[in-house]
């Protein structure tokens, strides 16, 4: 399953809880891997656009997953960059609706299934910080430590807002607010990997506080892992 040699961290929770700075900047301070597997659900979501297939059709998605062939690097950053056929489409798969498309598609058991070999060869010394929903229930069940991120949907929506402003894609923080509330309910309710804490993880709510301070605290339980496995 994992690969023994390489330690994984585990960064799970809901849309806009800031995951995905968080795991950056710990692969960086660690000079371990970064997985962002939401990249991965998006560009299913991406290619079955392209290719019109619909988020209905389980049959046609799971076809189009068996024969896509997407590429990873990280640049000089840190920043985890996606191809597919040579393309980068990193910036592309941020659109909003590739999100919501992404979690369309995402109930699928199947799919899931299909994803886990492509998102598991991330696991590579010296290690791997994984970010997702399901990263410590379902892809890294042996990770050394499992962190969950939550914050209140409004903090949520005005974090995401920002960010996508950042990056140009003009969208209302009231859209913005609607999206998280529909994916959250989704992401909570499937049948399979649903948005949950593992039963092991150590659940910090970072509603009130800052990125540092989340990042100070996971920095710290990780210090607190390892003197665990020293004593
Ligand atoms: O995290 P991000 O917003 O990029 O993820 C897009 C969608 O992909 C999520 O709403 C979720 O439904 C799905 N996803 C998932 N499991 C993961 C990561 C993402 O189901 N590990």
């Amino acid at each position: 399953m994992q690969n023994t040699a390489a330690p994984v961290i585990t960064i799970d929770g809901p849309g806009g809880v800031g995951k995905g700075t968080v795991a950056h900047l710990l692969s960086k301070r660690l000079n371990w891997h970064v997985l962002d597997s939401g990249a991965i659900y998006r560009v299913v979501a991406f290619a079955a656009e392209k290719a019109t297939i619909s988020v209905d059709d389980c049959d046609g998605l799971l076809k189009l997953v068996n024969g896509l062939k997407p590429t990873f690097s990280t640049d000089n950053e840190g920043v985890m960059h996606v191809f597919l056929n040579k393309e980068d489409i990193t910036a592309r798969i941020r659109d909003p609706h590739i999100g919501t498309a992404a979690s369309q598609l995402s109930v699928y058991p199947a799919i899931r299934t299909a994803l886990l070999a492509c998102q598991r060869q991330f696991c590579q010394p010296k290690g791997l910080v994984a970010d997702g929903r399901d990263m410590g229930t379902v892809v890294f069940p042996d990770a050394q430590l499992k962190i969950f991120l939550d914050a209140s949907p409004e903090a949520r929506a005005i974090r995401r807002h920002r960010q996508l402003l950042q990056q140009a894609i003009d969208v209302t923080l009231k859209d913005v607010f609607a999206q998280i509330i529909e994916r959250d309910e989704r992401d909570r309710s499937r049948a399979v990997a649903p948005l949950r804490p593992a039963k092991d993880a150590v659940i910090i709510d970072t509603t009130l506080l800052s990125v540092d301070e989340v990042f100070a605290q996971v920095v710290l339980q990780w210090d607190l892992r390892q003197m665990q496995v020293l004593s």
